[in-house]
């Protein structure tokens, strides 16, 4: 691939090339519904070839110096920084993130590769003596093998990288199938690895409109070892049943519904702040989204007026626009969801404070939204809004604000804004969730591990475990004599 060439075509053995039977598929832009590119449709004959060349590089790679998978990292983590613009513009275009954004995830992405390079040298292992003293115990790490990763549209190059990091790091080889959504940052991603001497095979690229079929061939081909994919929970949880007919190792970052706690005593101006970044962070469309806000009856309406002050100063339009705050939904479908939860949430006595109509003409645009006095009953409690609605329902007992945040079958993520350290603690220990955010609205980091507990997922991605997810451990028996 050449620097200026946005790449359209499947990613397999190292060669691009068009899918066997020629097919193609249209990426369009959600700010103006004009098409973007045509892509490259992978079949499962295109899955067939991926699989195997991932396979047939598996042991070679596996063997690799950790050094030298080290340095293919982080020069592709160098290439990636100086490719900032280019690969934000084919974000911001496929997928509609503003340009400043899609920037920040260049960083946030690249991040993944940096980490997982300093990881990829220090996979240890352990050395004891059975209690008798009869035996030596020596545990190794190996890679788990070729890998499926599968991600969503919503962060087309960070959920790429924070597989592919810890995968390369690991020494497995992999076939990857982007979000149909947004091929063209997944294929971007692969021509940079190319370019940082990732060898031919390790890493294969399969864009396709027929996800169902592709990846089912994957998961039941019984080549693949290792799933890891990140997308919503009703799809996981198919795959899960089909990476049970081989017995495979899963990875499933999955949805979540996240509660935003705001107590009585917290700094309002630091909880709006964050709840601006926990909400709006690509236009809502995060599994980490503050999806139900709790907020204290003494602060409610200070926190709901200052909150939509600041929503209704944001301007929303085309991502690739100067000045854009707030770019469009992925697609129609994800905009009438949008408005069909907030009309819900109305017939049932939700206040609208700022915005609850979506903008008129082109582009899957829904402006910034705040709803108060939102019901128990109103669907978007219960649904991932997956937009720019701040749905708060007002508490008077903590113990009650608890116990609703984990009415869900979620728990991914909860943020809780108090200035008072007991508290602060115990709300965090009580929240069913895999990370807390502390008055904090943004907790996503290459350093920390990444993932949610009960419908939300299983494993972690990221931090120093992050790279478990990618080794099996095998361990020797030898006899001390
Ligand atoms: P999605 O589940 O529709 O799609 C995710 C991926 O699965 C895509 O690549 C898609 O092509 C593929 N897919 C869809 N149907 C499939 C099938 N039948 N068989 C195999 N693959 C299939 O999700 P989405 O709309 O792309 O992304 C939004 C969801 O992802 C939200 O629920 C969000 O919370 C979740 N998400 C979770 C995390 C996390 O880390 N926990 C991060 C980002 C997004």
């Amino acid at each position: 691939m050449t620097e200026s060439r946005i790449a359209t075509e499947l990613y397999i053995d190292g060669k691009w090339a068009p899918a066997e039977s020629g097919a193609t598929f249209t990426v369009i832009n959600p700010a103006t519904e004009q098409p973007v590119a045509e892509v490259a449709d992978g079949s499962v004959a295109d899955a067939e070839r991926a699989i195997r060349a991932a396979a047939a590089v598996q042991r070679d790679w596996a063997r690799t110096a950790p050094r030298e998978r080290s340095e293919i990292l982080r020069r592709a983590y160098e290439l990636i920084l100086d490719r900032t613009d280019e690969l934000a513009a084919i974000m911001t275009a496929e997928m509609g993130k503003p340009l400043a954004e899609a920037r920040g995830e260049v960083a946030y992405g690249a991040e993944f590769f940096r980490w997982f390079s300093e990881e990829a040298v220090r996979i240890g292992g352990d050395h004891t003596t059975t209690g008798d003293g009869k035996n030596r115990i020596i545990v190794t790490r190996e890679p788990v093998g070729p890998c499926v990763l599968v991600t969503p549209w919503n962060f087309p190059l960070a959920m790429g990288t924070r597989k592919i990091g810890p995968a390369i790091a690991a020494g497995c080889t992999m076939v990857f199938k982007p979000a149909e959504q947004t091929p063209l940052t997944a294929l971007a991603l692969a021509g940079i690895l190319e370019e940082a001497g990732l060898p031919a095979g390790v890493l294969n690229v399969v864009p396709t409109s027929n996800p169902g079929a592709v990846v089912r061939h994957w998961l039941e081909g019984g080549i693949a070892r290792k799933l890891s994919f990140t997308g919503s929970t009703d799809v996981g949880k198919l795959l899960l049943t089909q990476a049970a007919t081989t017995v495979m190792r899963t990875s499933m970052e999955l949805g979540g519904n996240a509660p935003f706690l705001v107590c009585a005593d917290a700094d309002i101006d630091r909880a709006v702040e964050g709840a601006m970044i926990a909400k709006l962070r690509n236009m809502g469309e995060t599994c980490t989204a503050a999806n139900r806000f709790f907020v204290h009856r003494s602060v409610a309406e200070e926190f709901a007026t200052k909150l939509a002050d600041r929503m209704t100063s944001l301007t929303v339009g085309d991502g690739a626009a100067d000045g854009t705050d707030i770019g469009p939904l992925i697609d129609r479908a994800g905009l009438e969801k949008v408005a069909r939860l907030v009309a819900d949430a109305r017939d049932r006595g939700a206040r609208v404070v700022t915005g609850g109509t979506a903008v008129e003409g082109a582009g899957y645009f829904y402006p910034p939204t705040v709803l108060t006095d939102v019901g128990p009953d109103a669907e978007l409690m219960s649904t991932e809004i997956f937009g720019p609605v701040a749905a708060i329902t007002v508490f008077d007992d903590e113990e009650d604000a608890v116990q609703a945040a984990n009415d869900t079958e979620w728990g991914l993520v909860g943020y809780v804004y108090t200035q008072d350290v007991d508290r602060a603690f115990s709300l965090s220990e009580q929240l069913e969730v895999g990370m807390v955010g502390l008055n904090a609205g943004l907790v996503s980091n290459p350093a920390a591990p990444f993932g949610g507990v009960k419908q939300s997922g299983l494993g972690r991605e990221g931090g120093r475990i992050g790279i478990d997810e990618f080794l099996e451990y095998k361990y020797l028996a030898i006899p001390r004599s």
